[in-house]
């Protein structure tokens, strides 16, 4: 099960303004369905693990690139703000002013040394890339040098899968209810050339040495949304005869279809 303890304070590398981030302690990466293009529909893992959009300065940052500036307990995030304290008389003795100074002293010490007024506002959520931004980091990624950035690589590629899935994201519920109708051919399927030299781009990616089973999987699934299918086959006889989603793989590159699929669960 997916547990999260607190969270991390992290900021943003190109301004600094401060996001939170849930501290996971232990993860689920089951899904509901899971799509052929690596969608894991009804996650309880978030997609896009490494790319964030600063709302302060409107970029796009890696998670790994933000220096931690503090973390958050569970109690801390949801400790209910101090009562206001009832308004006071003023004290006529000495020893009712001295009382008076020592609780003020002592609210006045602040819980959190780094962002006393947590409490009352809590940093915002790191958020997620939309699809338009991913696009725009992706083009000025490319038009840096790589050498500059250690993880440009790995930020490429999601990237390019976060384009890759939102740009089939039209397709799915169309397939969905076709499968429920029974329909024995699926729904039109058509890409555009962005998404197709997208598709190059990534298989140019996963091309390289020392892949994961994983990425082969989604190497097979680019070529065969290229229509590649004598490469998808080639790549297909490396995995075992019932490794399950070898077989639906099989039987998409037979029938000769590029759409997106669903593995059968
Ligand atoms: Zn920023």
């Amino acid at each position: 099960m997916t547990r999260i303890s607190g969270c991390l304070l992290l900021a943003c590398p190109h301004c600094q303004a401060v996001y939170r981030k849930p501290n996971y302690v232990s993860m689920n990466f089951m899904a509901m369905y899971v799509w052929t293009d690596g969608y894991r529909e009804a996650s309880l893992m978030p997609p896009g693990e490494c790319m964030r959009l600063c709302t302060q300065c409107d970029q796009i940052y890696d998670i790994r690139e933000a220096p931690e500036v503090g973390s958050l307990t569970k109690e801390e995030m949801y400790e209910p703000p101090p009562p206001l304290p009832p308004p006071e008389p003023e004290p006529t003795s000495a020893w009712g002013r001295f009382r008076r100074w020592m609780s003020r002293t002592a609210r006045r010490r602040p819980t959190r040394t780094l962002f006393p007024d947590l409490r009352a506002d809590l940093p915002p959520h790191a958020e997620w890339v939309p699809t338009e931004q991913a696009q725009q980091r992706l083009e000025a990624l490319l038009a840096e040098p790589h050498g500059s950035n250690p993880n440009a690589r790995e930020f490429e590629t999601e990237l390019r899968m976060r384009l890759w899935q939102s740009g089939n994201d039209w397709f799915r519920p169309l397939l969905a209810k076709a499968r429920e109708e029974q329909a024995t051919v699926p729904p039109p399927w058509t890409q555009t050339d962005a998404q197709l030299e997208n598709l190059r781009g990534l298989k140019a990616l996963f091309l390289a040495p020392g892949r994961s089973q994983h990425d082969t999987m989604l190497l097979v699934e680019v070529h065969r949304q290229l229509g590649e299918f004598d490469e998808a086959e080639a790549l297909l006889e490396t995995f075992a005869q019932d490794h399950e989603e070898a077989e639906y793989q099989r039987l998409l590159v037979g029938k000769r279809m590029r759409h997106v699929g669903r593995y059968p669960n």
